[in-house]
């Protein structure tokens, strides 16, 4: 049994900050949670807990290549075949590879997540390794597995026509077998046919489907020449996907799809910015009915720390809605905690109650710069940093903690 005490608690699928005078773990869940008043403020130094975070969009794998595509295209950078990713993926050694996985899930439990839905390469081998690395550290690996090598032609990609062969629905049994799910780069990448069979094959083996859309406008523009509809309206008909990736160019008609089909739609905004592209319409999507969530996107673009996404994300929605009062910064925090919920269900929660799994996180704000917080919530998103992570837990583990940690033990 663990316990703090006198502490504050995000509360609930709404997070609403209370006065917490003891909140215990038993085994994996939280057994008891005796909450005060509401409370906005720090009335004096003390700790913060909040849901354990989930990161909806990693590519931990070229974590081993910080800033490596600096100065590179979208296209010469990140795409298949011959992209730098690719390219630099395919020379690295396996140990030495792992070892990078693994130090970057430990920094991502460092920084407050336990969990993350990673969008992996190098076919079923590369699914294999990142399984290891999640072992290895309790971080949480959603794993979506790709192809090894494209199974198309330019040619057969133009014409749009084929279908799988059977070499490569082998392939995908087998993806299937160690991944949580699918993903590909984008719906170009595939045939229509494919894209259909893939639907089913992921249905029968209740997996998940995942899509990277309207990164750039060229993916519209692209699918449009091939199949006569944007890469969007493709994925929402054929491939069903459980959650899209970007959505940077959405244009008005394409939030609107995204609002009537409840999308979950994961954002990468400093990603985007990193790239020279688009910021993503976050405000716009924030008034539709599209659940919204945040990733990091690639660890060569990015480090996988979701303060950092919270902060500039924040700070970009209220840049749009070109006005101080919105959005609520508790609806920024939800992108990464209880807006996981609807995606991923079962005993997955995002947020805090008694009774429901012990993921947390614990922030120290006795620190200069959090001790006075007049809005928790907001202080959270825009000025906690990795070293105010005091502890992070799942499943009433501790993923990582830091010196000045200690809880209650009996
Ligand atoms: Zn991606």
């Amino acid at each position: 049994m663990w316990e703090l005490t006198d502490c504050i608690v995000l509360y609930g699928p709404d997070l609403q900050p209370h006065a917490c005078n003891r909140l215990v773990v038993e085994g994996d869940r939280i057994t008891q949670l005796v909450l005060g008043e509401p409370r906005l403020t720090v009335e004096h130094p003390t700790w913060v807990v909040m849901p354990g975070m989930y990161n909806s969009h990693t590519h931990i794998g070229d974590s081993c290549l910080p800033d490596g595509a600096t100065g590179l295209t979208l296209e010469a950078g990140f795409f298949r075949p011959n992209g730098y990713k690719y390219r630099e993926l395919a020379k690295q050694p396996e140990a030495e590879h792992l070892r990078h996985m693994t130090a970057h899930l430990h920094y991502m439990a460092r920084t407050g997540t336990i969990g993350h839905l990673d969008f992996r390469e190098q076919g079923v081998y590369g699914c294999q390794l990142l399984r290891q690395a999640s072992e290895a550290t309790g971080v949480r690996s959603l794993i979506l597995g790709q192809f090894n090598t494209l199974p198309f032609t330019e040619a057969q990609l133009q014409k749009n026509l084929a279908p799988l062969s059977p070499e490569a629905l082998v392939e995908l049994e087998e993806l299937l077998a160690v991944a949580d799910g699918f993903s590909e780069s984008t719906m170009n990448d595939l045939t229509d046919a494919a894209w259909m069979q893939i639907r089913q094959m992921t249905r029968a083996h209740s997996k998940l489907r995942a899509i990277h859309c309207l990164e750039n406008a060229a993916y519209r523009e692209t699918s449009l020449a091939i199949a006569g509809r944007g890469d969007l309206e493709r994925a929402l008909d054929l491939f069903a996907p459980h959650l899209i990736i970007h959505a940077t160019v959405a244009n008005a008609e394409e939030i609107a799809l995204l609002s009537q089909h409840h999308s979950n739609v994961v954002l990468n905004p400093r990603a985007n910015a990193n790239l020279g592209l688009p910021l993503p319409p976050i405000a716009q999507l924030l008034e539709s009915e599209a659940n919204l969530l945040l990733g990091t996107d690639n660890g060569l673009l990015n480090s996988p720390n979701l303060f950092a996404e919270l902060d500039f994300t924040y700070k970009v929605a209220k840049s749009q809605y070109g006005d101080a009062v919105r959005p609520d910064p508790t609806d920024i925090l939800k992108m990464v905690t209880s807006n996981i919920r609807p995606l991923l269900g079962g005993d997955t929660y995002g947020y805090l109650e008694t009774g429901l799994p012990a993921d947390l996180v614990v922030l120290d704000f006795t620190q200069p710069h959090l001790r006075a917080s007049r809005h928790i919530p907001a202080s959270i998103v825009t000025r906690v940093t990795p070293e105010d992570v005091l502890a992070t837990v799942r499943q009433g583990k501790l993923l990582y903690a830091s010196k000045a940690f200690n809880w209650g033990v009996d």
